[in-house]
């Protein structure tokens, strides 16, 4: 129930909408007497007087009464339509507005597949509940009270004995409405797996095609989509059933009525127009009833639909980006105070981390994989808030700041160097909206990047591609250190930059980087140590802590793992 009524909350955003398709639902409905009241007046008044004169304008009145009628059924669904139209649209972005404010953590759970789901499927199968739920529930519900008191009008005991069959009817799909919901939930989650599995498998295409996993793929495929079959099937066994029992009710009621009808013409108590009346209006009464199967699927599948949209939108997010302190400079000291922190519940990625970096210093973070080193990168972008301790920028505890004005004076480049499907131009100006094409250039230029942009036929305009396919990892990565230089940070987070680069390329790149980090803090993770060994100090971490640390040279004295990676490193 409060799912529904914070489904109604949004339509009573569009209240003016909401209220002529509502009007339109009532007038529309009000109309449905035209049929029965002019079958009923040929057959007791216009035959047996014998009005032949009459028999042309009754004729007409009613084809205009129903021309009416379905004039304003074709507006009602353009009105919904609408309505339908703009509250999705509403709880679209409201919905794409939640995920961008809800922390990396959330993201690390769930595939994109399945949030995809969620914005393209989800939203729009709630708002059915608005136009095919509340709007036509409301005037089947009408309907059916009309064409009573008109049935009760004529003839109460005919009306009692058309009424029969409903109460089992009623009885019927109230039991199979609760007993369907978790049908459609399973048969929706199904769905969602396989979105999930589709999107998976469309962007590892490369890997499946490498290693040959076409057949496990398709393997994987069959069984998503045959476990979205099967939970369909579920839901559709028990329609297959229930649909056709509430027919045999309704229609045993209309032999019921005929029946009574006969009996009670033949005795008097009732005229032949009145039971002609009766069976036409039957369909009007019944009809409400039986689309009450498919309204109570559509509200169960919307509900459902609504909980899960809800669930997102209630999930409590990160402070707004704007919240927090902006100081006026960001000098660029950095401080790491007995942090910690763990992704989840089990093993702390890292604990006990106490380091500093002096405004304009680079600091160097080496050690294995899964050290812990990245992590300390996200805390410091706040992609994550530590558990415990406290990092300082500038004197201030970091979570304290506004996480905009943090991003902003941060410059990051990771692994991952993602190029959204827009031209190089703009997936540049994301570090700097304003940037000129001089400043992009000189941008590349410093990161080594211009000689294969200028080779490209359509330069700065070329299209990045989905995901960047375009271009080699090597090109990605000199890209994104150019974006990174385009922003001028004072804060720079370097998470295996160079790592993608040849060995000439690199040399190239990293004189590019040295210069840019000769103005700057700067963090920087690398497997080559000779990229690291000019760093003011070198942290060495090992399961997730900080296991040495110094300049190069101490470190290589202290004949611990960094000397021993140094080694290995020389071979
Ligand atoms: P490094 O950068 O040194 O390779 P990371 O900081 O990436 O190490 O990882 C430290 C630990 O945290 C590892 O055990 C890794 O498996 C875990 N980890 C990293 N990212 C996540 C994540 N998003 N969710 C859960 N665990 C993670």
């Amino acid at each position: 129930m409060t799912t529904l009524r914070r489904i109604i909350r949004h339509t009573m955003r569009f209240p003016l909408m909401s209220l002529l398709s509502l009007i339109l639902a009532v007038s529309c409905t009000s109309l449905v007497l035209v049929l029965p009241s002019v079958t009923m007046c040929f057959i007791d008044v216009i035959i047996p007087q014998q009005q032949h004169d009459q028999i042309l304008p009754t004729a007409l009145l009613g084809i205009l009464a129903i021309a009416g009628r379905q004039l304003l059924f074709t507006l009602r669904t353009y009105c919904n339509n609408m309505l339908e139209m703009r509250i999705t649209h509403l709880i679209r972005v409201e919905l794409y507005d939640q995920l961008q404010r809800l922390p990396v953590k959330w993201f690390d759970s769930r595939s994109s597949g399945e949030i995809m789901t969620r914005v393209a499927d989800d939203v729009p199968t709630m708002d059915r509940v608005v136009i095919d739920g509340i709007d036509q529930a409301l005037a089947a519900l009408l309907q059916f009270l009309i064409v009573l008191g008109y049935l009760f009008y004529h003839s109460w005991p005919l009306a009692l004995v058309t009424l029969v069959p409903l109460p089992f009817i009623g009885l019927l799909t109230s039991w199979w409405s609760r007993r369907s919901e978790s049908k459609w939930k399973a048969s929706s989650e199904a769905s969602s797996a396989l979105h999930a599995l589709l999107h998976d498998n469309l962007a590892g295409i490369r890997q499946i095609k490498a290693y040959t996993m076409e057949a496990e793929a398709l393997e994987q495929f069959d069984e998503a989509s045959r476990k979205v079959g099967e939970a369909h099937r579920d839901v559709m066994k028990g329609q297959a059933i229930v649909w056709p029992s509430v027919s045999l009710m309704a229609e045993s009621g209309i032999i019921l009525m005929v029946a009574f009808g006969a009996w009670w013409t033949i005795e008097g108590k009732l005229t032949a127009g009145v039971v002609m009346s009766f069976l036409v209006a039957w369909g009007f009464l019944f009809d409400p009833i039986s689309r009450i199967n498919a309204l109570a699927q559509t509200f169960t599948r919307g509900v459902v639909a609504a909980k899960r949209v809800f669930a997102i939108i209630d999930t409590p997010n990160e402070t707004h980006l704007t919240e927090g302190k902006r100081p006026a400079e960001f000098h660029g000291a950095v401080r790491f105070e007995n942090v910690g922190f763990s992704y989840s519940s089990e093993s702390p990625a890292v604990h006990d981390i106490c380091l500093r970096a002096d405004p304009g210093q680079t600091i160097a973070l080496v050690g294995p994989t899964g050290a812990g080193k990245s992590t300390i990168l996200n805390l410091l972008t706040r992609f994550y808030d530590p558990a415990e301790g406290t990092i300082w920028i500038d004197d201030t505890p970091i979570t304290e700041l506004s996480k905009e004005w943090l991003r902003d004076h941060t410059g990051f480049v990771t692994q991952e160097n993602f190029l959204f499907n827009s031209s190089l131009r703009e997936n540049l100006r994301i570090a700097k909206s304003d940037a000129s094409d001089e400043e992009i250039w000189q941008a590349l230029d410093a990161a080594h990047a211009s000689s294969f942009v200028r080779a490209l036929p359509a330069g700065l305009d070329t299209i990045a591609g989905e995901r960047g396919v375009r271009f080699s990892g090597g090109e990605k990565q000199r890209l994104s250190i150019a974006r990174a230089l385009l922003k001028n940070p004072p804060l720079l987070l370097l998470d295996e930059a160079t790592s993608a680069l040849d060995n000439q390329t690199e040399r190239l790149v990293q004189q590019a980087l040295e210069r840019l980090r000769s103005e700057r803090t700067c963090f920087v993770i690398a497997h080559r140590l000779s990229t690291v060994q000019q760093a003011d100090r070198i942290y060495v971490m090992k399961d997730g802590r900080i296991a040495e640390q110094g300049t190069h040279a101490e470190l290589l004295q202290q004949q611990g793992i960094y000397a021993h990676l140094a080694e290995q490193s020389l071979q």
